[in-house]
């Protein structure tokens, strides 16, 4: 897909809300425009007839039946009855989003030890899964064949016509789909996108696994505009929406926190060579071995742990005015202590009486990069998210 960076910054919405894109539709893309204001519609209030949708989207009967007509065409709509009216009137035929007659590859680069993903129906739903072992001696190439026989095998597995593959990698991800940098994969400049379209024949969008994480909770959970997420595993890294945009940054690197360097007292070494950078301090493998160590010292662990990203995240918090922060990982070692003692640095490190009801919680979204790489696709593919 050729496409800068402003092309690319994916339109989000929630449910109810309308869809905000980064750039105004130009005359020549309002049929797509209003395509995808159709299709969000419908995605999220679900079946309704051609008149609610008119009258919900705010365009004429005849431009709603000729979209309808076409997205029928294409097997993403379908009739699905009719409904008879109370008053009077004739009844009218209800259509809705097919949400089973496509299916999407949604696949998760973000594991330690296996890539894994899933078969999906439109709605997000889970129809089958499949996971590769990471190789044993990653290069470049080889984790590449890791992630091309997944998706190979998954879509082997659909059983509908396939919209696209989505695909959630640890790094940063340019907005072509290019990793510019995943050392944990061995990816450098690495045109991952590119290569998995044109293997595979199908659309792929590759995006950062925060990044998709936060799609995942903005459509099927309940993340408001203006919210960052968390995800704690092997390292640390975060997505951001900013008044229901997508946060991109000037070299596709927004929410790239782990590496922040959290206090002054020294800290444990970091994979990038330096001293107390806040994965250093929080991340799931040393947690876990530490409170294996010393199980009578979970609490002070985990509220250490939970203080220090309470630390980094403070002045995101502020300039970007959030209202929360949604951490996805574990929830038996972030649930309680952790996003306390988090909560408590927050607070004390804001302006009192302006960030006191920014909530900290855990996502409560299962498979949540394979569902938000999911989310990538019906969004480039529908404009739907
Ligand atoms: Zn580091």
């Amino acid at each position: 897909m050729e496409s800068s960076q402003g092309e690319r910054s994916l339109p989000v919405a929630a449910p109810g809300r309308h869809l905000r894109s980064a750039t105004k539709a130009l005359p020549e893309q309002a049929r797509a425009h209003n395509r995808a204001l159709m299709l969000q519609t419908l995605y999220h209030g679900g079946a309704m007839s051609r008149a609610d949708l008119a009258r919900e989207t705010g365009l004429t009967r005849v431009t709603i039946s000729d979209l309808v007509a076409e997205s029928i065409a294409d097997g993403i709509i379908h009739d699905i009855g009719v409904r008879h009216a109370s008053g009077p009137g004739k009844p009218a035929i209800v259509i809705d989003i097919d949400r089973e007659g496509h299916q999407i590859i949604g696949i998760d680069l973000s594991g330690t030890s296996k890539f894994e993903g899933a078969v999906l129906d439109l709605g997000g739903r889970v129809i089958c899964r499949r996971s590769v072992s990471l190789p044993v001696q990653p290069g470049s190439q080889q984790t590449y064949r890791a992630a091309s026989d997944l998706a190979r095998e998954l879509i082997a597995a659909a059983t509908r016509p396939i919209l696209g593959i989505g695909v959630g990698s640890p790094g940063v991800v340019r907005g072509d789909g290019t990793i510019l940098s995943a050392p944990n994969l061995s990816w450098q400049d690495f045109p991952l996108e590119h290569l998995i379209a044109g293997e595979l024949g199908l659309p792929a969008v590759v995006s950062n696994d925060a990044d998709v994480a936060l799609l995942a909770e903005y459509t099927f959970g309940r993340a408001r505009s203006d919210v960052m997420l968390v995800r704690i595993g092997r390292g640390v890294g975060a997505g951001i929406i900013t008044g229901g945009r997508p946060l991109i940054g000037a070299r596709f690197a927004a929410g790239e926190i782990g590496h922040v360097v959290v206090g002054t007292d020294g800290g444990p070494v970091c994979a990038c060579g330096r001293i107390g950078c806040l994965e250093a301090w929080v991340n799931v493998p040393r947690l876990s071995a530490e409170i294996s160590a010393a199980p009578s010292r979970v609490a002070a662990l985990l509220a250490d742990a939970g203080t220090r990203l309470g630390i980094a995240i403070a002045p995101i918090v502020a300039a970007l005015d959030l209202s929360e922060i949604v951490i996805s990982g574990p929830g038996e070692l972030f649930a309680g202590e952790f996003i306390d003692a988090a909560t408590t640095a927050l607070r004390a490190r804001t302006l009192e009486g302006v960030f006191e009801d920014v909530t900290f919680r855990l996502s409560e979204q299962d498979d949540i990069v394979i569902r938000g790489a999911a989310v990538t696709v019906l969004s480039a593919q529908l404009g739907v998210t």
